[in-house]
């Protein structure tokens, strides 16, 4: 059977500047693209609105022009996609795949109370999971608002093969009935996420480790949708030397200060591309070239990446 040509995506939101994790997220889909003869695009998840602005989408694509990871395509708006998204919660509904669910924030924050009180995770009851037609219909015609849940099968398990982080496993029970559309009928990102990949025919997921928790849930509303699923490959979280997460408060983290700084775009992807990835050869100093000839995946490591900015390339 023929294999879809391989199309990879950048997704970063626009609610900050480019930041280091996010160039090395969008040079490893490049690589990837590029390596395997495939597509490399960009969109932008803007779904959040009070915190998206159009000043820092051009931000994002001014940084990406710097580093030279303009994507192959024009980049996708998600929130142009909005139509879309209601839709695919539409035909969920349809289907009883996903119901509304009308718990108020206290019925909710009292489930939550309950379980702390009693020392165990958090899961939403599925309370609304089993209304009847007549409930739902006196909640519709009260005009009670409703968020609308995914119904997760409450057995099995879901597994996935990550490229980087190999086989993953998680028992359905401890995944909540999570939602997927909020009670102003916007769409959360696990459900955009989804509906947008499909649409750009996305076969390889490239992210950040910080979404290997989402994946399981993403990946029952692929099989709820009919949709395929693509293949994952999460990269590593990046650290600062002192071990925790890289944040401002360890100095310069987005693109345009290094940029300020003086680095320019090679000694900068050079920099980047040892954030867990590396091969068993010496060198340390690769053109772009070289890089797409010696790039896999799978050569990409799960332990954390350290940034020390001593290290960085100043070529
Ligand atoms: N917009 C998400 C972020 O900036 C990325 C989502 C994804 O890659 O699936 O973290």
């Amino acid at each position: 059977m023929n294999q879809p040509a391989i199309r990879v995506r950048f997704a970063p939101s626009p609610t900050g500047y480019l930041h280091i994790g996010g160039a090395r997220t969008a040079l490893f889909n490049y690589l990837y693209a590029r390596s395997m003869g495939g597509t490399y695009l960009l969109r932008i998840e803007d779904t959040d609105t009070e915190r998206s602005s159009q000043e820092m989408i051009e931000q994002i694509l001014d940084s990406l022009s710097w580093l030279g990871l303009l994507p192959d395509e024009p980049y996708v708006l998600q929130s142009d996609n909005i139509l879309a998204h209601q839709h695919a919660v539409d035909t969920l509904l349809n289907e009883d795949k996903a119901y509304r669910c009308f718990c108020t924030k206290e019925d909710l924050e009292a489930e939550k109370e309950k379980a702390a009180r009693e020392n165990r995770p958090y899961r939403y009851s599925g309370k609304c999971r089993n209304l009847t037609d007549q409930e739902i219909r006196e909640n519709l015609d009260q005009k009670m608002p409703f968020t609308v849940r995914l119904k997760v099968p409450h057995e099995g398990v879901t597994r996935f093969k990550d490229m980087v982080f190999k086989s993953i496993e998680v028992q359905n029970s401890e995944i909540d009935d999570f939602i997927i559309m909020r009670s102003d009928k916007t769409p959360v990102y696990q459900l955009a996420v989804v509906v947008d990949d499909t649409l750009m025919g996305i076969t390889h997921v490239i992210r950040g480790e910080d979404h290997l928790s989402n994946t399981p849930k993403q990946i029952h509303l692929y099989l709820a949708l009919g949709y395929p699923v693509p293949r994952f490959a999460h990269v590593p979280l990046i650290l600062a030397p002192d071990g925790k997460r890289l944040s401002k408060r360890h100095g310069a983290t987005s693109v345009g200060e290094f940029r300020d700084m003086g680095f320019l775009p090679e000694g900068f992807i050079n920099g980047l591309i040892h954030l867990g990835w590396g091969t068993s050869g010496n060198q340390t100093i690769y053109t772009l070239d070289e890089l797409i000839r010696t790039f896999r995946i799978t050569d990409v490591s799960k332990k954390g990446a350290i940034f020390d900015l001593q290290k960085m390339i100043w070529i």
